[in-house]
């Protein structure tokens, strides 16, 4: 770690579901990262930023113990570590700056496909394997569901066929390996994504500046990657009815075109995609060439 205090220190995770998104997300703010293979720290070329590439599950800690400034982790992780923190007596502030549109999951009860489940209460005495234990106990002390938790930090879906627990409490996105284990979802306990969180310690202002700068242009990603840019050829006569069937549309720009009398070019910033559907009916209304482009950045 370098003693440089007056560098912006992020922690994002080395290797797993979010360290492609994270890289591409600090990469989509205008930061040029230069991360090579097993270090753990990586230098911004062109801004005060200082990466720090961890397991995930050491992220909360960073940011709450103030080594780190930043840092990017599943919810998931961050509501775990906070609670078992809190249990423990241990520094447990952070603020959340921003929820992020990726590494959705959902942390999830899962019983064998042939188990009588009606409800969670049928959970009642028996052995449940997780790695998230704060997570699950929450959840069935609101039930009021008495349980046996079995700690494992891996191969979770394993558990019930190797007799070592009668349910499990695990991370489902798909539910395929779920289905490849002989489970099925039973009860969904946290939905979780990816957030940017921040240390509660006091920043000197050169940091500050950085994740002032930072924070529009994730806003900016985001919106983008949410919105369209929609053009198409339309009937003058029938103008109000096209805009109408626009997603999200305000203020439509609207356009002569070249030699053409009976129709107009509307430009239009959507925030939603369209649908084929939508497409269909601004067809029957005599639309034509109709473009959907995606965008890549937005300020406002
Ligand atoms: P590490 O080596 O960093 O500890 P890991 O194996 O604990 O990695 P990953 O499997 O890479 O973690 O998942 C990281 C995070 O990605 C999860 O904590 C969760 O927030 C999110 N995630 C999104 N979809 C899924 C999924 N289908 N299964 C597991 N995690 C998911
Ligand atoms: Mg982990």
């Amino acid at each position: 770690m370098t003693s440089d205090n007056t560098r912006l220190r992020i922690a994002i995770q080395k290797s797993g579901r979010l360290s492609k998104e994270c890289q591409q997300l600090l990469k989509g703010c205008g930061v040029k990262l230069n991360i090579r293979e097993q270090r753990l720290i990586a230098h911004a070329e062109n801004m005060p930023i200082d990466l720090l590439l961890v397991r995930d599950d050491d992220i909360p800690g960073l940011v709450m113990d103030g080594v780190v400034d930043l840092g990017v982790v599943g919810e998931n992780v961050l509501e775990e570590t906070l609670m078992e923190r809190q249990a423990q007596g241990e520094a447990a502030e952070f603020n959340v700056l921003k929820r992020l549109d990726f590494g959705g999951c959902r942390l999830s009860l899962a019983v064998a496909q042939d188990a009588d489940y009606p409800d969670v209460k049928s959970l009642e005495g028996k052995r449940i394997a997780t790695s998230y234990p704060w997570l699950l106990k929450r959840f069935m002390d609101k039930q009021g569901v008495k349980f046996k938790s079995v700690m494992l930090n891996g191969s979770v879906e394993v558990a019930p066929r190797a007799g070592v627990a009668d349910a499990i409490c695990d991370l489902v996105s798909t539910g395929a390996t779920l289905e490849a284990n002989g489970l099925v979802e039973a009860d969904v306990i946290f939905r979780s994504k990816a957030v940017l969180i921040q240390s509660a310690a006091e920043l000197p202002l050169a940091k500050q500046a950085v994740i002032d700068k930072l924070l529009p242009r994730i806003q900016g990603l985001q919106q983008a990657r949410e919105s369209k840019y929609i053009m198409l050829h339309a009937p003058k006569a029938r103008l109000e009815e096209v805009i109408d069937l626009l997603p999200g549309a305000e203020r439509p720009t609207i356009m002569p075109l070249a030699g053409e009398t009976n129709q107009v070019a509307i430009h239009v910033v959507s925030s939603e995609d369209m649908f084929w559907e939508t497409m269909e009916g601004l067809k029957e209304l005599g639309a034509s060439s109709i473009l959907v482009l995606p965008i890549e950045k937005m300020m406002e």
